[in-house]
């Protein structure tokens, strides 16, 4: 029923069509059966006619004869009675006689039958004339009334029939259709699962709508086995990626781990090599030994150098950050990295000049570490290739934006050049221009990445323009600030006039003689152990001035060391300084060295003027950084001369934000009085903050979590961490 209430389009263009079929069919035989009964009639007339021509014209011939008018009137009134004659008329020189409707509107058909008698014995004679006239207008009126009424039955019979086909065809078909057209959007949207089942009844024999729908069905399933497979595929292949995900990482933490012990492994006893080759400097040689000692000062260099760029590469691999931005003058800089590159390419009889544009400002802020080492690489690699020739540093200012300077750097040089298909990939890691430079000039193929990163990092580009055999443009452009401070006079390195007594407790030998070395050099006197034993023994013997220990010792470690050194029954070196000796200085081991009771960091590979400076404030009065109670100013004295300004920063961000985050926890745990969550809370960020030397608010929270593990009640102490957050509010500001 509701089909015929809302007909689909295709069942309402099937009522249409079929109505107008009808319409026109009926008109049709609406005009054909009109026109057989117009003939039909016609025809009528005509027998009628003849009627009265074979059967009426005798009698009225005799009557006329006998001048009969009564029975004339009487026959001309029995014609009158014949269906459809309007009237009939008789003529004749003795009467003239009419009957019927004279009014007759018409039209009429008008026939003149003529009289005569023929008597027996003589001529035919004329006697008169009879008319008839039919009335052609009552015919027409029948025909008409009958077609119209043929015509509204035929009409109605017909549309009752395309109303009932429509519906039979809505029932049989398109609400069927409907029903799949619905199943198809239905699986276009993704459900697979809803089989089509269509509302009619099942019979033996299928019909076009039931092959219909098992082919959309059909098609329903395979496309489900389809997306199954598929999504198994897509499964397997995630777990395939995050496997080689996995494994990538797996295999990055190994690379960084094997950098990481290459680093301890080969850059140490190398820079105890190094250190031993500068004490031999001072030593009284001959010349041939001189010359060999800076042969294998030379070489060790070169391989530190390698060395450097490897494990730098790694560092920038690793997302290294960058370093404080400096104020420098950038003529200085160029001038050193000139000079620095003048021996190598006095050694190529090559040219070095340099062409800074004046109106490049000379007081500059920015990464300048990074600066010269793009520029040092760059100026290297045109010496290396230049032989016989010139190596120019051209420094141009290319526009001002606001306080900035944008400048291009350009290396030329008129050396062997580069090949114009090399060229694009140069910058790549590990790349060479060909086997042959490789094999003659040596070099990691890692100089020119290295710069790419480094130029990259400080929001530069990087180029090159080269001509095979003619020569090289290596070029660069960036801006830089002006600096934000005047130029100072910088601080000689402070070295203390006092000969100390030092302890330095080493087991790695070379490490040992490089300290001890420079020690005496500066007029110290000083004694060796190798590990904990000797150590505990030589301090019970005697008072120093200083304690030098290294972290990694074999038995027990330079922190346990560092205890029993100050829990010594006879208290010699209880209060003497001690410094950590060691490459291990993030900021969590610092802070636990301060903890056993150190006074300071002495970061591996040793430089004299770090030795000489940490000397000098243990040993001159007022050099130690105060402690008060918020913080812990000597922890973050060592942080900031260990890491730098730059990443301390950073460290105090992580924390800010570590705070940020889980102070509220903490407090929802203490309001909640829920002891477990709370001493674990404290615990965690506690750590934190006493690595940092936030000392009040660490120790508070160190505090709140012995409270809390003890179960004790935790009212009040949510006051007490805010109060301390607040204080140190001021050394957490970015
Ligand atoms: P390395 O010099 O250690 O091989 P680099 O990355 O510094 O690595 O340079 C990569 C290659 O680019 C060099 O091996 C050399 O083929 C080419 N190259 C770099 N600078 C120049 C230059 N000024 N002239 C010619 N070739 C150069």
């Amino acid at each position: 029923m509701r089909a015929l209430r809302t007909p689909g389009p295709l069942a309402r263009r099937l009522l249409l069509r079929v109505l107008a079929f009808s319409l026109c069919f009926t008109l049709l035989a609406g005009g054909v059966q009109l026109y057989l009964e117009y003939r039909r009639e016609m025809h009528d007339i005509d027998t009628r006619l003849e009627l009265i021509r074979s059967g009426y014209l005798a009698s009225f011939e005799r009557s006329l004869w006998d001048l009969n008018q009564v029975q004339l009137n009487v026959q001309l009134h029995g014609l009158v009675d014949f269906p459809d004659i309007a009237w009939a008329s008789l003529a004749s020189p003795d009467f003239n006689l009419i009957q019927g409707d004279i009014q007759a509107p018409g039209p009429l058909r008008v026939e003149h039958f003529p009289l005569g008698y023929q008597p027996p014995d003589g001529e035919q004679r004329a006697l008169g004339e009879l008319v008839v006239a039919i009335d052609l207008g009552a015919i027409y009126r029948r025909l008409w009334l009958g077609g119209l009424s043929n015509l509204l039955w035929m009409g109605l019979f017909l549309c009752g029939l395309a109303v009932a086909l429509s519906w039979l065809f809505h029932s049989l078909v398109t609400r069927h259709l409907e029903r799949m057209a619905e199943f198809a959007g239905r699986m276009a949207g993704g459900d697979l699962q809803r089989p089509l089942r269509l509302d009619k009844r099942i019979r033996a024999e299928d019909d076009e709508i039931d092959t219909v729908a098992h082919a959309l069905d059909d098609m329903r399933q395979a496309l489900g086995e389809e997306r199954a497979e598929l999504q198994r595929q897509v499964e397997r292949r995630t777990d395939s990626l995050r496997r080689a995900k996995d494994e990538a990482e797996a295999a990055n933490q190994a690379k960084t781990r094997f950098l990481a012990t290459m680093s301890h492994e080969i850059r140490t006893p190398l820079n105890g090599i190094l250190g031993m080759a500068e004490l031999l400097r001072d030593a009284p040689l001959g010349e041939l030994e001189r010359k060999r000692l800076h042969a294998l000062y030379k070489a060790g260099e070169g391989l530190l150098a390698v060395l450097n760029e490897v494990l730098y590469f790694a560092r920038l691999e690793d997302g290294a950050s960058l370093p404080e931005p400096l104020d420098f003058e950038l003529g200085e800089l160029l001038d050193e990295v000139l000079t620095l590159l003048e021996p190598r390419a006095a050694g190529n009889a090559t040219q070095l000049s340099l062409h800074l544009d004046p109106a490049v400002r000379q007081r500059c802020r920015g990464a300048e570490q990074l600066l010269r080492q793009v520029l040092s690489n760059l100026v290297a690699n045109a010496v290396k290739f230049t032989e016989g020739g010139e190596v120019r540093l051209e420094v141009s200012l290319l526009a001002e934006e606001g306080e900035a300077q944008r400048l291009r750097f350009a290396v030329v040089d008129d050396g062997i050049g580069i090949p114009e298909a090399v060229q694009a990939r140069i910058f790549e890691r590990f790349t060479q221009a060909s086997e042959e430079v490789a094999r003659r000039y040596g070099g990691s193929g890692l100089g020119l990445a290295i710069s790419k990163r480094l130029v990259e990092a400080m929001g530069g580009c990087i180029g090159v323009q080269s001509r095979e055999g003619e020569g090289s443009t290596f070029w660069f452009e960036l801006e830089l600030l002006p600096a934000s401070a005047p130029a100072s006079v910088v601080a000689p390195v402070p070295r203390t006039d006092r000969a100390l007594r030092v302890l330095l407790v080493e087991d790695v030998p070379l490490n040992r003689e490089v300290a001890e070395g420079l020690l005496k050099r500066d007029g110290h006197s000083v004694w060796l152990a190798e590990d904990a034993e000797p150590a505990l023994r030589l301090c019970r013997e005697q008072v120093f001035d200083l304690i030098l220990l290294d972290m990694h010792l074999p038995g027990m470690g330079g922190v346990e060391l560092c205890q029993a050194i100050r829990a010594q029954a006879d208290g010699r070196n209880r209060e003497v300084p001690i410094l950590a000796f060691t490459a291990s200085v993030q900021p969590a081991l610092v802070r636990r060295y301060f903890d056993a009771g150190m006074q300071g960091v002495l970061a591996k590979p040793l430089r004299v003027d770090d030795l000489r400076r940490a000397l000098a404030e243990l040993h001159e009065p007022g050099a130690e950084a105060p402690a008060d109670g918020v913080l812990d100013e000597q922890v973050l004295a060592t942080h900031r001369e260990l890491l730098g300004e730059h990443r301390v920063r950073e460290l105090f961000g992580i924390l800010r934000e570590s705070l940020a985050q889980q102070l509220p926890m903490l407090h929802e745990a203490l309001r909640a009085e829920d002891s477990t969550e709370a001493a674990s809370l404290a615990h965690r960020l506690a750590g934190s903050c006493q690595s940092m030397g936030l000392r009040g608010l660490g120790d508070c929270l160190h505090a709140l979590e012995e409270a809390a593990l003890a179960g004790e009640p935790l009212q009040g102490w949510a006051e007490k961490i805010d109060a301390q957050r607040a204080a140190a509010e001021p050394h957490l500001q970015p």
